[in-house]
């Protein structure tokens, strides 16, 4: 038997039931093909599925996200070759030297682009991608405040969200982020971590930039911030919740979507907006071309071997980082 090194979880919990493991070598199935891992991207949602936030079938191989080359391709598989430099951003089990990945995840890493940059940017960048241009798409003139705008999706929601015609306000935890936030292109830097009375004095500040409130929230904070988010918003704003960084939010009642101005709440996920080939064809290639053109500043903050995995989600949930977390397996 073949075996390769991969993180594995059997109990859910904190970040030491990560563990190094050796499992047998896929192999390539129908419509499949199999992948030697150069980077695997390390993403908030595997936190929550090494928690148990996200329940999943124990043991399991965490990570959805990375690049590598093909090593060998499965019955009925024409459009990719071994050799071939790919990525996928929704592929279970990313942790690991190998991983078998379906052609519906696979997506073709221009040669100019390093597998690295590609693990680095692809889940993060189809989510800022899908968050700007549909959940609620961005016009020009329009002010807009991203919550985390110094973290991995953040920094890239900013950039498109400016190349876009936006204004952007944004939140961050520290001096340090305030700065990389800037370079990405926030206009208003707001510290929440100083704030007394988050609900009340974010609003407050984001009013005394924007008068009238903004026309979008993207809020991937959750719990700490979903109050002031509301209450930030411009009569017939959107408030677009992706994600739960600081905690799910609470059962909201529809009757404040009214009271808050007849604002629209969506809680979308990356899948809904990956489901169709020329969809996620339109979205990669976007962001393939911003990588290339130079448009779009990928941030990667550290790297760390497979070994390394309990490590960085440690440092992704103490808010230490800003911009990608990558493991080489
Ligand atoms: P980030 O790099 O943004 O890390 C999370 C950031 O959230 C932290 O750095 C921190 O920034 C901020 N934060 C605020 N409060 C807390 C808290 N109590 N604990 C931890 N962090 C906190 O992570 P990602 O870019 O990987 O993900 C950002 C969000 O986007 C996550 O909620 C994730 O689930 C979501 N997401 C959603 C997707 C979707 O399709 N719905 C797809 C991909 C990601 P600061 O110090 O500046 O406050």
């Amino acid at each position: 038997m073949r075996v390769v090194r991969a993180i594995q979880v059997t109990r859910p919990g904190g970040p030491e039931v990560l563990e190094l493991v050796e499992l047998e070598r896929p192999v390539a199935t129908p419509g499949h093909v199999v992948v030697r891992v150069e980077a695997a991207g390390v993403n908030y949602i595997d936190t929550y599925q090494r928690s148990g936030v996200y329940p999943m079938d124990l043991p399991f191989v965490p990570g959805k996200e990375g690049a590598g080359q093909i090593v060998e391709v499965g019955e009925g598989v024409e459009d990719f070759v071994e050799g071939e430099g790919v990525a996928w951003a929704f592929t279970q089990g990313s942790y690991a030297e190998y991983i078998r990945v379906p052609v519906t995840d696979l997506y073709r890493v221009p040669e100019d682009v390093e597998l690295d940059m590609a693990a680095a940017t692809l889940l993060q960048g189809l989510t800022a991608h899908y968050l700007v241009t549909s959940s609620h798409p961005v016009m020009p003139g329009e002010t807009v405040l991203v919550h985390a705008a110094a973290g991995g999706v953040g920094l890239l929601l900013t950039q498109l969200a400016v190349a876009r015609g936006a204004t952007v306000i944004g939140t961050v935890g520290s001096e340090q982020k305030e700065r990389i936030a800037m370079q990405a292109g926030v206009s208003h830097v707001l510290r929440y971590d100083l704030m007394d009375d988050v609900a009340h004095d974010l609003p407050a500040a984001v009013r005394a930039i924007a008068p009238e409130g903004v026309e979008a929230v993207y809020d991937g904070v959750g719990r700490t911030t979903f109050d002031a988010s509301l209450a930030s918003l411009k009569r017939r704003g959107a408030m677009v919740l992706f994600g739960a960084a600081s905690g799910p939010v609470e059962p909201v009642d529809p009757q404040r979507l009214n009271s808050a101005g007849s604002v629209v709440l969506s809680r979308p996920t990356l899948a809904d907006f990956t489901a169709d080939a020329e969809e996620r064809e339109w979205r990669a290639s976007d962001i393939f071309h911003g990588i290339l053109l130079g448009d779009l500043s990928v941030r990667i903050d550290h790297g760390y071997s497979l070994d390394e995995a309990a490590e960085a989600h440690r440092a992704l949930e103490s808010r230490r980082t800003s911009g990608k977390l990558l493991l080489h397996p």
